[in-house]
């Protein structure tokens, strides 16, 4: 199948380079030159275990190429996946639809008749009409059937989760597009579990599982403060809960508070829309304001460490807003230290993928070590605040050898050290 993705950031990229490995002949759009530039020559512009060697087989196989140009790009293409970034408006907290309707505005001349545009960005409920309603207006001929196929995969696991899909969720009514989703699948595991909706509900299930997900997370970081408080441990807690199948072990990990580039954006999207339907959404809202107390609370436990220390020196362990990726975006660990640096403590910090993206944000404002052994050096408290294993799997020893004083907060394992 010929497939054009509009957008290759962390879910454009790890798509593209994977639909291509399972036979379709993919070309991947994005505006940003140098990005192009730099994935034609084989090299990857963000972190995913995998991608790099996906990316090289699919330009070898000549099945994926890269491209800046929509005319170029959706040339004879049966599908066309928009993948393009939904940031939160600052102010309001609403989905930022400019990329979106930018990228619709920009294909709509060259679409080829009879194709389908299936949108991949996480979207507010109706974005499919209105989408639909501008390629009809820019190009009356082009009979193009637009659908929902939101985007499951997590970060760090973008690669195993594009060939391990645990549901792929299609919105439309239209049987032609559903069969070309089918076939656009048709490789994976007999096992891939499809569920077929109307658009407006398919667009809906992404944002509801995101907040119900956040909202897990939220509840079990207010059980760990409860438990604290009552001399319980979170741990065992959360582990008795997990074996209640209604409940399940996933995301009952007690940390500083979700984040990345999904979670605070669609929680505070999904409780604007409701809003401005007159509907409430109160454990959403709960969620969103205690995700923000939880990192500053964080940040006041780590001060509170060194308060009585003359110039101390603070290092931390993991900016990326989890494991297995480079990406900061709204990242607790960046926050935290954000909130460190501003009280003028001397702040060291390492992460094993997330140093460049991390630098963009945090800037002079703290020192880089080139490994996590010299970010502890001479330090008065260790915090770790991203779950990297080899942060859990250190040699202790070395690490104590190091510090000015043997104070570990560990945010993430938990682990006496
Ligand atoms: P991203 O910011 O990493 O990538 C977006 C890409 O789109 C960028 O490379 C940008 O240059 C490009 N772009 C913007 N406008 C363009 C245009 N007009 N033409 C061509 N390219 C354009 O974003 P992302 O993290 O991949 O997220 C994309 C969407 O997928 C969002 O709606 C997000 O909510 C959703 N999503 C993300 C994840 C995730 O884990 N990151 C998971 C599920 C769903």
């Amino acid at each position: 199948m010929k497939i054009a993705i509009i957008g290759t950031g962390y879910v454009g990229l790890p798509t593209g380079a994977g639909l291509a490995k399972l036979g379709h002949d993919v070309t991947c759009i994005d505006c940003d030159r140098e990005k192009v530039e730099k994935l034609r020559a084989g090299q990857v512009t963000l972190f995913e275990e995998g991608l790099e060697d996906l990316l090289k087989s699919g330009l070898e196989s000549g099945r994926l190429t890269f491209t800046d140009s929509m005319a170029q790009g959706v040339r004879g293409a049966q599908l066309i996946l928009l993948a393009v970034g939904t940031p939160p408006d600052r102010r309001t907290g609403q989905a930022d639809l400019r990329y979106l309707f930018g990228a619709v505005k920009e294909v709509a001349p060259f679409l080829p008749s009879e194709a389908v545009v299936a949108v991949k960005s996480t979207v507010p409920v109706g974005t499919g009409d209105e989408v639909e309603k501008r390629i009809r207006k820019t190009n009356p001929k082009a009979r193009v059937e637009v659908i929902s196929l939101p985007e499951f995969l997590r970060e760090g696991y973008a690669v195993h989760d594009f060939f391990h899909p645990v549901r792929i969720v299609v919105g439309t009514q239209s049987q032609k597009a559903r069969e070309l989703i089918q076939e656009l699948y048709a490789p994976l595991p007999n096992a891939t579990r499809f569920l077929f909706v109307a658009r407006r509900s398919s667009e809906a299930i992404k944002y509801a599982s995101n907040a119900f997900l956040a909202v897990k997370i939220h509840y079990i970081n207010e059980m760990a403060d409860f438990c604290e408080a009552a001399g319980a441990n979170i741990h065992e807690v959360a582990q008795g809960m997990g074996l209640d199948s209604r409940i399940g072990p996933a995301f009952l990990k007690p940390g500083p508070g979700y984040g990345g580039s999904c979670f605070p954006k669609d929680t505070k999207a999904i409780e604007h829309m409701a809003r401005k339907l007159g509907v409430e959404l109160s454990l959403i809202r709960a969620a969103i304001k205690g995700n923000k107390k939880r990192r500053e609370h964080m940040a006041q436990r780590i001060l509170k460490e060194v308060e009585d220390v003359p110039s101390p020196k603070i290092a931390v362990w993991g900016l990326a807003f989890k494991e297995g990726t480079d990406d900061c975006r709204e990242s607790p660990a960046v926050e935290i230290v954000q909130c460190l640096a501003s009280h003028h403590v001397d702040v060291c910090v390492y992460d094993p993928q997330a140093m460049t993206t991390a630098r963009r944000i945090l800037g002079d404002s703290v020192q880089y070590a080139p490994d996590m052994y010299s970010a502890a050096l001479g330090a008065d408290v260790l915090v770790i605040l991203t779950e990297w294993p080899q942060f859990d799997a250190a040699d202790w020893k070395r690490v104590a050898n190091g510090l000015r004083s043997r104070h570990i907060l560990d945010f993430r394992f938990f682990k006496k050290r």
